[in-house]
């Protein structure tokens, strides 16, 4: 099955794009196929499924493997690229817009270093599901179309099932793709992948508002990260995207009980990509991303730098927009909910409140049945007094059913249906699923999705 793909980043950068073939795979097998995806794509559902696994494993044609920087963990890595990943190219969906199709795990590239250039079943799954989920919340990432099982050995500390995912996003431009053209020193092509860039996210925005409105996007998606209690866990410069979707979901967990310093990464050790650390984190990543475009803001270098800062600093309101806006909506409020929603934060986390339910059953108090939100609780009093200066302000429950998913892709869920699909159950998977891609309203019989983990659970949950 061939499709129609463009290859507008590599002609547009050809000095960062290198002609790739993914590696053979001699037993594809469909773990995972989003039908719908396809469909919004243009694509043949059924012909995709059927026909379409040489496609899905890169084995039809070559594609690139892109060039890109990054600081990881706040070091920089002029040369990162993708190792174990390819752009098969663009497509133009069913509604016109040009997304990019692209696979993980196809093979070593010459960026893989020490890699192996493989994934595993277990965290192209993971990815699946979270990427679904967020998709669901209405949260701009990246989707996932296919997890395609490879036969291919993976060895990690234990030899796993291979797998390749492919994935589709508005693209692939990172802020490490403006630091790896800069850092070449090569002002020309710095200018053709701004000028790419804009093309395809900004239309006829200067290099200025390019900068703005990727900070603006930026700071909009992290504010919506955190409205639903979504942990990134890598955000180094190379996993963050022009576009303002969401990309690379390695150690992301969403948050149990509330608490600004949780992480779950086990390679997080300084907690620097914890929970509330987000903010300040994708500033400091716009930051760079400020620095690598510079030259392109004006020719005077005192003068760039001006534009720069006054640009930056508008993330801080962006992000208090998003983020007070919608938690307000979460309480079923307009206006400020500044002081109320201050306390409420501290008591959910001295309380060690699971951020997920008690928005969730938040919902029931404003019906009328405060006793399951309350319950969450050790100090009674405490909640009930904030209870009583919420009602007074007449939240709006209907509002709050659109702001507070009822099933988020909990960890424990999680690593249960990834177990299982490792083991050849794709069963809990597929319930999983179902249930985290229609998050809002609570359905009969999903009790199972709904609640928290036990506690024995989270103290000890690492992701990797
Ligand atoms: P990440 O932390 O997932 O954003 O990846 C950082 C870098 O490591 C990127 O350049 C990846 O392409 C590369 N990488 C990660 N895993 C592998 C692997 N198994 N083989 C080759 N390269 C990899
Ligand atoms: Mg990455
Ligand atoms: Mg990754």
């Amino acid at each position: 099955m061939n499709i129609s793909l463009s290859s507008d980043f590599a002609t547009a950068v050809p000095e960062m794009a290198v002609s790739w073939k993914a590696v053979p795979v001699a037993e594809p097998e469909l773990l995972a196929f989003n039908e719908q995806l396809a469909a919004e794509l243009g694509l043949d559902p059924e012909r995709l499924r059927t026909e379409g696994l040489p496609l899905l494993t890169g084995n039809l044609a070559p594609g690139v493997a892109q060039a890109y920087a990054g600081h990881q963990f706040g070091g920089y890595s002029p040369r990162l690229g993708d190792g174990r990943a390819l752009l098969l190219g663009e497509l133009t969906g069913a509604d016109g817009r040009l997304r990019d199709l692209h696979l993980k795990g196809s093979g070593r590239t010459p960026f893989a270093r020490g890699g192996d250039g493989l994934a595993a079943v277990g965290p192209m799954l993971r990815e699946y599901v979270l990427s679904e989920a967020m998709h669901a919340l209405g949260i701009p990432t990246t989707r996932a179309l296919a997890v395609v099982s490879t036969g291919h050995v993976v060895q990690r500390e234990e030899p796993l099932a291979g797998a390749v995912l492919a994935r589709v996003a508005a693209s692939h431009l990172r802020v490490g793709s403006f630091q790896y053209a800069r850092n070449t020193g090569d002002l020309e092509l710095l200018r053709r992948l701004a000028d790419h860039a804009i093309a395809r996210h900004y239309p006829g925005s200067t290099y200025l508002e390019l900068f703005a409105q990727v900070v603006a996007a930026q700071a909009a998606l992290v504010a919506r990260w955190m409205l639903v209690g979504f942990i990134h866990g890598v955000m180094n410069t190379d996993n963050m995207t022009i576009s303002g979707e969401t990309i690379d979901y390695g150690p992301c967990a969403f948050m149990e009980a509330y608490d600004p310093r949780t992480k779950y990464s086990s390679i997080d050790e300084g907690g620097r990509y914890a929970y509330g650390n987000q903010p300040i984190i994708a500033e400091w990543n716009l930051a760079r991303l400020a620095e690598a475009l510079l030259p392109l803001f004006a020719d005077d270098e005192d003068e760039a730098v001006s534009l720069a800062v006054t640009t930056l600093r508008t993330f801080d309101a962006h992000f208090e927009e998003a983020w007070t806006g919608g938690m307000a909506a979460k309480l079923g409020l307009t206006g400020d909910v500044q002081p109320l929603l201050q306390d409420l934060l501290v008591l959910m986390h001295e309380n060690h409140v699971d951020f997920t339910s008690f928005f969730h059953l938040l919902g029931k108090a404003a019906r009328g049945d405060a006793e399951p939100a309350r319950s969450l609780f050790l100090d009674l009093a405490a909640i009930d007094a904030w209870l009583a200066r919420w009602r007074e302000l007449e939240p709006d429950a209907a509002l709050m059913d659109g702001a507070n998913p009822v099933y988020v892709p909990r960890n424990h869920l999680v690593e249960e249906a990834l177990a299982a699909g490792a083991a050849g159950d794709m069963g809990p998977f597929d319930r999983l699923l179902k249930a985290v891609t229609s998050p809002f309203g609570e359905r009969p019989g999903l009790e199972y999705f709904a609640a928290p983990a036990p506690q024995d659970f989270s103290a000890t949950y690492r992701t990797y």
